[in-house]
């Protein structure tokens, strides 16, 4: 299967080869994608052989992203896939949080059941594939978090140098703390995270580092896979949406890109439509996506959220985001900050949890069913993005009624549990339980 880079831009396409080391296609700055030739799949088959891998003990088979390795046909060589079992995520239904989005039924695919706790390593595991298959030594990355957690973990565990750039100050300790647990040489820099894109781009190039960022096409390739998983685990029944948080843009790219391939090579009928949340504070897609534009996308130079995984003013994928939300007829929705904590309350209270951004989707659907734009019996996959222990803090604050928004204001919880403090007194605690 010979796989090839392709610059995005419809009026360059121009093809290179897989084994450049490019972020963007030199001769027009455009992003680029991976392409095969699926003209031979045979999507029968490998229905049946991707089921068939479920009961294998073989490592690549127990992987969520490499057992649907023939989707993926970027790598001449299996041995250099470095795997830690990534995806195999559940679909989860949640009644609780349908009711309070405004839906009959509402299933979640919880991607923070992944290694280090959210879809980065569905990605990872094939840019970290991609770096070994090049022979490079060191890989980097600027990440408002997640994406740092995982390249540590796959870099450590592929035997990979990895070097991470983050925003000072603008990230939740438990995914700063998984990047040094994973031995990842951390930089913690005093700026937001665009500036710190342009910079660690001119130091990958200088010091002949690999760059692991949202932009590199094998993240993208690996991502799919969240889609393939989730058709797989319906037996190829599509949902009518497909709600997912938007940060970069990256996941929203891949599903896209997931869902052509599926229906090209015959394995879906049709293509859901995406619905891609952002944080209010850091919506410069949601604004230019109610007037496309060729040349119409303006970025948010200061953005602010909270739910700091979609802290991104200037994200790099909006135009493969744009072809992915047209191609399926989806749309995008803006949330805004006790909108968010209030829905990840509830996510909570299905038993499920997640971090802030992934609740950015079900705040998302409240708003479009109450707007009569999702029908309320539509069939609905909302994707949860990250674990809920990668921000402690966050959950703390809320349920003790301290959280504040980025402008300084409380966020009244609607749902808050406070710890109640009791004396070492069984009558007295008796009399608090009824
Ligand atoms: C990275 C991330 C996002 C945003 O994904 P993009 O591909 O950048 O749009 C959303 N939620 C979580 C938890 C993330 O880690």
């Amino acid at each position: 299967m010979s796989a090839e880079l392709i610059c995005f831009e419809r009026a360059c396409r121009t093809r290179y080869s897989v084994t450049d080391v490019l972020y963007n296609c030199p001769k027009c700055g455009g992003l680029l994608e991976v392409s095969y030739d699926f003209s031979r799949i045979d999507a029968g088959g490998l229905r049946q052989l991707w089921r068939q891998r479920r009961m294998s003990n073989h490592p690549l088979d127990q992987s969520g992203v490499w057992r649907y390795r023939e989707i993926i046909p970027f790598l001449d060589d299996p041995a250099h896939a470095i795997t830690l079992r990534e995806g195999c995520t559940p679909l989860l239904d949640a009644p609780r949080a349908a009711e309070y989005g405004g839906l009959r039924r509402l299933t979640f695919k919880h991607q923070g059941f992944n290694p280090t706790g959210s879809f980065k390593d569905n990605g990872m595991t094939c840019g970290a594939a991609q770096a070994r298959r090049l022979g490079m030594r060191r890989v980097a990355c600027v990440s408002t978090g997640n994406t740092s957690a995982s390249m540590a973990a796959y870099a450590a565990a592929g035997g990979l140098q990895a070097v991470i750039f983050i925003p000072h100050g603008n990230i939740s300790y438990g995914k700063l703390a998984q990047a040094l647990e994973y031995g990842a040489l951390t930089f913690q820099v005093e700026a937001n995270f665009d500036q710190i894109l342009k910079l660690v781009r001119v130091l990958a190039e200088r010091l002949g580092i690999y760059l692991l960022n949202s932009i590199n096409p094998f993240r993208i390739e690996g991502q799919k896979s969240i889609v393939v998983e989730m058709m797989d685990q319906r037996d190829w029944n599509p949902p009518d949406w497909i709600v997912l948080p938007g940060g970069n843009l990256g996941n929203v790219s891949a599903f896209g890109k997931a869902l052509r391939e599926l229906r090209d090579c015959g394995f879906i009928g049709r293509i859901p439509k995406l619905a891609v949340i952002k944080a209010e504070g850091a919506s410069p897609f949601h604004h230019f996506m109610k007037d496309p534009s060729r040349d119409s996308f303006h970025a948010v130079e200061h953005p602010e959220t909270l739910a700091t995984a979609i802290k991104i003013g200037d994200p790099v994928s909006w135009p493969k985001a744009w072809q992915e939300v047209a191609v399926s007829g989806g749309l995008t929705e803006e949330a805004g900050e006790k909108e968010i904590a209030d829905a990840k309350a509830v996510i909570g209270l299905c038993g499920i949890g997640c971090e802030p951004a992934s609740a950015a989707t079900l705040a998302g659907i409240r708003k479009l069913t109450g707007a009569g734009v999702i029908d309320r019996d539509a069939d609905v996959i909302a994707v949860l993005t990250g674990n809920v222990l990668k921000d402690p803090d966050y959950i703390y604050k809320y349920h003790t009624g301290q959280l504040t928004d980025p402008g300084g204001s409380a966020i009244e919880a609607l749902f808050g549990n406070r710890p109640v403090v009791v004396p070492n007194d069984p009558g007295r605690i008796a009399a608090l339980l009824g």
